[in-house]
C-alpha cells in the first residue's frame, strides 16, 4: 500500500508507471504475509518489484514502450519475472523505457520521456530509465531492467542508485522481448549492492527455455558480500581515462580509488586496445540483429494492425510506420542495410570479428587484475532534449558501457559522487565473466 502511495505521489512528475498491478500485487502480498507467518520467508518474500515493460507477464499489458504493443497482452511470464514471482516477490507494476529498449535517455518512448527524480528537467539514462527512477524516487525497493549496451548501468549512474549486468547466459531471456539477442540480458536495480545480489540470486541460473542460457551452479550472492576486499587487484584501463572526461566524473573516481586503497585494495594500469571500435562493432551488431527481431512485428503476428490498408503489403507498411517511432526506424533501416546481400560480410561478419578482439582485450587485462574501475557514463546525465535531435552524439553516452556486452561479461553500477549541479555519478566495477560476486562485494564495501 505504501508503495502506490508513493507511486501515486510522485508519478505525475516522474512518469516511471506504464501499468500498475494492484489486485495481483496485494493477493501476492497478502501470500508472502502468510510465508513470513510460517517462518518460510526468503530474502524477496513481501518485496516490493516493478520492471522494465519489456518482460512478458502473464495477463499483464505488455507494450515495450512501443505503438505497436499498445494492446498487447502477454500469454505468460517471463522466466526473470516467473522466478521473481516464485521467490515471493510482489510485482507492482511494468515500467516505461526506450521503445524496445532503444536509447541512453529515455526519451523514445511511446508513453513519453522519464524524469531523473534529483532534477525533473534531466534525463534519467536509458533504455531502462524508470528502472532506475522508480528506484531513485523510493517508488520500489528494487526493479527489473534489461542491458543490451548499457541500459541498466546507465541509468543506474544517473540516478544515483546500483544497476547490475549479469554475464552473457546467467540469466534466462525467455519471454524477454528481444532486441539484439547476442547482447540483451537481465539485470536488477536496487539500492545497494547486496539488494542487487537478493534479486540476481532470485532470477539467475539454467532455463531450458533459453539455450543461451549457461548451466552453471548459481552461487549464494549474499553470502560472501562481507568478505575483505584487501588483495583484490583493481585494474585501471587507460583508455577509459581520457582527456575531456568530465571534471565532476574524473574527481569522484578518483576520490573512490582513495576509498579502496583505504580498504585494501591495489591499483594496477591495463589496456583495452581495440576501445576505440568498441560503439561502431556495437551499433552494427545491434541494428542488424534488431531488424532481423523486429520483423516480428506485421500486423498479424503481434500487437496492432492499421486497418485501413486494402491489402496485405499495404497493411504491413502502415502498421510499422504508424506503429514504430523515429529511433526504432533508423536502427531496422542500418541494421537491413548492414545485412543485405553483398554487404553482410563487410559490415556484420567485421564487426563480429572486432567484437572477438574486444573480448580478448578483456580476458588479457583480467590476468593482471580481478576487476576492473571505469566511469560509467562520460558526463552526469543531461538536459532532456538535449541530444534527441543528434543520435551519433546520443550513441557516444554508451562508449564506457558498451564494450562489456560486446565482451559479454559482468559489471556493475554504484554510485561514488555528486556533480556541480547535485546530479549523481556512478563508477562501473566490471568482472570476469560469471564472477559477479567479486563485483557486489566490491560495490557493497565501497558502499
Ligand atoms: N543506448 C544503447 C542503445 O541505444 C544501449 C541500449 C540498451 O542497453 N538496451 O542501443
Amino acid at each position: 500500500r505504501a508503495c502506490f502511495e508513493r507511486v501515486d505521489a510522485t508519478d505525475q512528475r516522474v512518469n516511471t508507471f506504464i501499468t500498475r498491478c494492484e489486485e495481483s500485487a496485494f493477493a501476492a502480498a497478502e501470500a508472502a504475509d502468510r510465508r513470513i507467518a510460517e517462518g518460510q520467508a526468503g530474502p524477496l518474500t513481501g518485496i516490493p518489484v516493478a520492471v522494465k515493460d519489456i518482460f512478458n507477464t502473464e495477463g499483464v499489458l505488455t507494450t515495450c514502450a512501443s505503438r505497436i504493443l499498445a494492446n498487447y497482452t502477454a500469454p505468460y511470464d517471463a522466466t526473470a519475472v516467473a522466478r521473481l514471482k516464485e521467490a515471493g516477490a510482489v510485482i507492482v507494476g511494468k515500467l516505461n523505457m526506450d521503445e524496445f529498449a532503444m536509447g541512453s535517455s529515455n526519451e523514445n518512448s511511446a508513453y513519453g520521456a522519464v524524469r531523473n527524480p534529483w532534477n525533473l528537467e534531466c534525463v534519467p539514462g536509458g533504455s531502462s530509465g524508470a528502472s532506475a527512477a522508480a528506484v531513485a524516487a523510493r517508488q520500489t525497493a528494487a526493479t527489473l531492467g534489461t542491458d543490451t549496451g548499457g541500459s541498466v548501468r546507465l541509468p543506474a549512474s544517473h540516478c544515483g542508485v546500483v544497476g547490475l549486468k549479469p554475464t552473457y547466459g546467467r540469466v534466462s531471456r525467455y519471454g524477454v522481448i528481444a532486441f539484439a539477442s547476442s547482447l540483451d540480458q537481465v539485470g536488477p536495480v536496487a539500492r545497494t549492492s547486496a539488494d542487487c545480489a537478493a534479486m540476481l540470486g532470485a532470477v539467475a541460473g539454467h532455463d531450458p527455455m533459453d539455450s543461451t542460457s549457461i548451466d552453471t551452479p548459481v552461487p549464494d550472492y549474499l553470502a560472501g558480500l562481507d568478505e575483505p576486499l584487501k588483495g583484490l587487484r583493481i585494474g585501471l584501463p587507460k583508455e577509459y581515462f581520457i582527456d575531456g572526461l568530465d571534471a565532476d566524473v574524473d574527481k569522484a573516481l578518483k576520490e573512490a580509488m582513495d576509498v579502496y586503497r583505504d580498504l585494501g585494495a591495489e591499483f594496477v594500469d591495463v589496456s583495452l586496445p581495440h576501445t576505440d571500435y568498441a560503439v561502431a562493432c556495437y551499433y552494427l551488431i545491434a541494428t542488424a540483429e534488431a531488424s532481423s527481431n523486429l520483423a516480428r512485428y506485421d500486423g498479424v503476428r503481434y500487437g496492432v494492425r492499421d486497418e485501413e490498408a486494402n491489402h496485405l503489403i499495404d497493411m504491413y507498411m502502415q502498421t510499422r510506420a504508424r506503429g514504430f517511432g523515429s529511433e526504432v526506424k533508423r536502427r531496422i533501416m542500418l541494421g537491413t542495410y548492414a545485412l543485405s546481400s553483398g554487404y553482410y560480410a563487410a559490415y556484420y561478419l567485421k564487426a563480429q570479428k572486432v567484437r572477438t578482439l574486444i573480448r580478448q582485450d578483456f580476458l588479457d587485462a583480467f590476468e593482471k587484475c580481478d576487476v576492473l574501475m571505469t566511469p560509467v557514463a562520460p558526463t552526469p546525465a543531461f538536459r532532456i532534449g538535449e541530444k534527441i535531435a543528434d543520435p551519433l552524439t546520443m550513441y557516444l553516452s554508451d562508449i564506457f558501457t558498451i564494450s562489456v556486452n560486446l565482451a559479454g561479461t559482468c559489471a556493475l553500477s554504484t554510485p561514488c559522487g555528486f556533480s556541480g549541479e547535485n546530479l549523481p555519478i556512478g563508477m562501473q566495477l566490471v568482472g570476469r565473466p560469471f564472477d559477479e560476486q567479486t563485483i557486489l562485494r566490491a560495490g557493497h564495501a565501497f558502499e
